[in-house]
């Protein structure tokens, strides 16, 4: 049973201090996802400076070096991988920046070229900014050839560009949705990962104020009992004491378990 960890929203408002503070005891044993927004544009969040929140100015990664060469030292060191986490992250009258935006297909070849450079490495997921993706959204990080690790990922074909692919896919998650006993409202996160023609897909659990232990115990417990994988996502700058200790637990739990191998987020698409 493969078990990854994904971390949101580092981008030129994150200081090296607060991603050591969460994850500086945790990475030499569980590699972190890093999604990281490369111009990003501040938004009402208490990880951004206050005088950024309605600024409307895009500040790109390289203006913070201490945090680049920071993450290039953990890349080197194996301790984090990367994701592209939308371009600006900003929101639009008409929705989230990967719902709304006019040149979804130009934010995702910019960004994903500008962090490969900037950081020295290969980028091959996508984390939507609040994981919203409209239908044109994921049809632009498909055809980017990007994986998508979301965290409401919608199945319904409806919502998605129609492919061959989608409805087994569709059908899977049916199955999975009748065999855990869930109706139609029912949250659930599909334990496998989904392959689609150009991506896959991979839902994660997440990990916010007002998660416990006991919440996600059960939900490993599901994905494991249906021979599936587990990826936690959370926000640096969210996780306070109490989180931190929810986070712990759970990698101590994992880590007892004999199947478990913590791995990197694009395993999970192997
Ligand atoms: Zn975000």
């Amino acid at each position: 049973m493969k078990v990854a960890i994904r971390d949101d929203d580092t981008s030129y408002f994150t200081t090296p201090d607060a991603l050591t503070r969460v994850y500086g005891d945790i990475w030499d044993r569980v590699p972190i996802c890093l999604a990281i927004v490369p111009f990003a544009i501040g938004y009402e969040q208490p990880g951004i400076p206050r005088e950024h929140w309605h600024s409307g100015q895009s500040m790109p990664l390289h203006c913070n070096p201490a945090l680049v060469s920071f993450v290039r030292e953990l890349i080197a060191a194996r301790r984090v991988t990367v994701a592209l986490h939308g371009y600006t992250h900003q929101d639009f009258p008409g929705g989230y920046e990967f719902q709304a935006a006019p040149d979804l297909p130009e934010r995702i070849e910019r960004g994903r070229a500008y962090l490969e450079s900037l950081l020295a490495c290969r980028v091959t997921v996508f984390v939507p900014p609040h994981n919203a993706l409209s239908k044109r959204g994921l049809a632009a990080v498909s055809a980017a050839g990007l994986n998508v690790l979301g965290s409401f990922l919608s199945f319904r074909p409806s919502l998605r560009p129609w492919e061959w692919r989608t409805p087994a896919n569709w059908w899977a998650v049916q199955r999975y949705r009748r065999a855990t006993k869930r109706n139609r409202r029912d949250p659930l996160v599909y334990p496998h990962a989904l392959h689609y023609a150009t991506h896959a897909e991979f839902g994660c659990h997440s990990l916010v104020p007002g998660t416990t232990s006991e919440a996600l115990l059960r939900q490993f417990e599901e994905a494991e009992r249906w021979g599936g994988d587990f990826c936690l996502a959370t926000h640096y700058w969210e996780v306070d004491a109490t989180l931190k200790r929810v986070l712990d637990a759970f990698l101590e739990f994992a880590a007892r378990q004999p199947r478990v191998r913590f791995v990197p987020v694009e395993d999970l698409f192997a």
